[in-house]
């Protein structure tokens, strides 16, 4: 339930009736930080509507209203990032490294992608591994090998943030925060990344239903992001063919339904460059604004997710048959 307030209520008043009636509630700021609405949270006991509505200061009171307002409120929005339009007429192609392994690399990879038709670079310099032994990415060196490239091709970095202590040195460099799908309700990170107040890419948690997902949106916004790209990236299945299940209805429902700015990344979700190409497309098909996709000029030679690395070429083919380029025009 939401309780929307009257532009000159006495907000403390009204918080005081909602206590003394047992409520719990969470206030609602408005962009100028002034409190217009109340939400009123779940411990609440059962209440009749009618009685808050006749509440002096309550203007209505909204049943069953969405548990994410602040993302609701994104619907149909074009997100901009440098030249990266979400929403917008054309998909938002995202390519680069896994991990981002050294300077040369990096930028053969942002040469590749804006040959492509991508308008973002990707790459990892902080990386969750499995594994403790494995390459866990050069940190904030690798930070600024990417900002320089990016720059050197007019790409926005994406970059993961891995923990609330690194915010700050990543927020320098990157144009959007990545939040990993291991991190997706790691709350005091999106609390962190949020307070950066730029735009934030939220991966789905590998068993992440879709309203936590869209909670964890919620959280982002909630603490001050300037906007939320939603990242499909395949959620556990039951069958080891492919890494993950990449899960195209909840790419149309967020596109479809949702309206959210929503895109998604066929190379986690299936760990084969063979299958790359098809999902991107497909992705586009049911709704995504853009994909992101992992590639690297020696796809043999990367250090992390070899398997599922594309090489120039078959970015190049991606982006072709996102409308990105033309098919036939020789790659710059
Ligand atoms: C990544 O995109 O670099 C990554 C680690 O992906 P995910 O969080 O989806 O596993
Ligand atoms: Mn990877």
């Amino acid at each position: 339930m939401l309780i929307r307030l009257e532009p000159d209520a006495e907000t403390a008043a009204v918080q005081g009736r909602l206590k003394a009636l047992g409520l719990w509630f969470t206030p609602l700021a408005d962009a100028a930080g002034r409190v217009c609405a109340l939400r009123i949270d779940p411990p609440s006991p059962p209440i009749d509507p009618g009685r808050l509505r006749r509440l002096p200061g309550v203007a209505e009171v909204l049943v069953g209203a969405s548990p994410h307002p602040r993302v609701d409120a994104q619907a149909g929005r074009v997100v901009t990032v440098r030249r990266a339009a979400f929403g917008g007429p054309a998909p938002v192609l995202i390519a680069g490294p896994c991990s981002v392994d050294a300077p040369d690399t990096v930028m053969a990879a942002a040469e590749a992608a804006a040959a492509a038709g991508a308008t973002a670079l990707r790459g990892g310099a902080f990386k969750p591994r499995t594994s403790p032994y494995s390459f866990d990415g050069h940190g904030v060196e690798a930070l600024g090998w990417m900002r320089t490239a990016a720059d050197r091709h007019g790409l926005a970095v994406i970059t993961e943030v891995l923990s609330e202590r690194d915010v700050e040195r990543v927020a320098a460099h990157a144009d959007v925060l990545q939040i990993g799908s291991r991190n997706m309700q790691n709350f005091a990170l999106l609390r962190a990344a949020g307070a950066a107040r730029v735009p934030c890419l939220l991966k789905r948690g590998m068993a992440a239903t879709v309203e936590e997902w869209l909670l964890a949106g919620e959280h982002l916004l909630a603490h001050g992001a300037a906007a939320v790209i939603f990242c499909e990236r395949g959620v556990r299945g039951f069958d080891p063919a492919t890494r993950n299940l990449l899960d195209l209805a909840a790419v149309a429902l967020l596109a479809h339904v949702h309206r959210q700015p929503v895109i998604a990344d066929p190379s986690h979700a299936t760990g084969r460059r063979d299958l790359i190409e098809p999902l991107a497309l497909a992705a586009r098909a049911a709704g995504a604004a853009g994909v992101m996709v992992e590639m690297h000029p020696d796809p043999a030679r990367a250090r992390s997710d070899a398997a599922q690395a594309i090489d120039r070429a078959t970015l190049r083919r991606i982006g072709a048959g996102l409308g990105l380029v033309d098919a036939h025009e020789e790659a710059a």
